[in-house]
């Protein structure tokens, strides 16, 4: 696999799942094929990296993930920006001192967290997830980083769900590898 439009082929869609009427789009294919990962990583990689370069070859303090495929690539694109990796975690499984934030989702609430010394006042910041949705998750993410004093600069996902608008709910520029309508 050479391309971004083959990678594209391998993600596959299951109605109905988790619940009625969503159509779930899984992102682990790709990782069954190791050159269809190596291409996506690559396209995450160079992206990051020329929007560092556009915004004045600024330098990225850390990169979020968000729990749990946010892991999946978080830790590859801060090695290669040569920034630190910190998780956004769903409440409960973060130890020591923590900062919450509270979203209302479809049905219910979800809370997510942050362990508090883990990103610094003014350091910039790329969140990055495996996709967009409503823009709940990464939104709550966005608060978590401002809470703590830093800037969110970019948030970064492999699939963008486009007909959901996600991107109005978010603060800081978008970019998407991928697109669903
Ligand atoms: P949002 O908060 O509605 O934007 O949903 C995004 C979060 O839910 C991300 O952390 C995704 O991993 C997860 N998610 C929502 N829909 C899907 C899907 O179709 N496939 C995989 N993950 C999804």
């Amino acid at each position: 696999i050479r391309d971004i439009e083959q990678v594209k082929e391998l993600i596959k869609s299951y109605p109905d799942f988790p619940s009625e009427g969503v159509l779930f789009r899984d992102i682990f294919p790709i990782f069954q094929n190791p050159s269809a990962l190596d291409c996506l990583l690559n396209n995450l990689v160079e992206q990051a990296l020329e929007f560092a370069k556009k915004q004045g070859s600024i330098k990225i303090d850390a990169v979020v993930g968000l729990d749990a495929r946010g892991f999946l690539f978080g830790p590859t694109l801060a090695l290669k920006l040569q920034a630190k990796f910190v998780p956004v975690r769903k409440v409960g499984k973060l130890p020591g001192q923590t900062i919450k934030f509270t979203y209302v989702k479809e049905y219910g609430q979800d809370v997510m967290e942050i362990q508090a010394d883990a990103i610094l006042k003014d350091e910039k910041v790329l969140i990055v997830d495996d996709l967009l949705a409503t823009g709940g998750t990464c939104s709550a993410a966005e608060n978590l980083v401002s809470q703590l004093g830093a800037t969110v600069v970019l948030n970064q996902f492999v699939i963008e769900l486009s007909d959901l608008k996600g991107r109005d709910l978010l603060t800081a520029p978008i970019y998407s590898i991928l697109s669903f309508g």
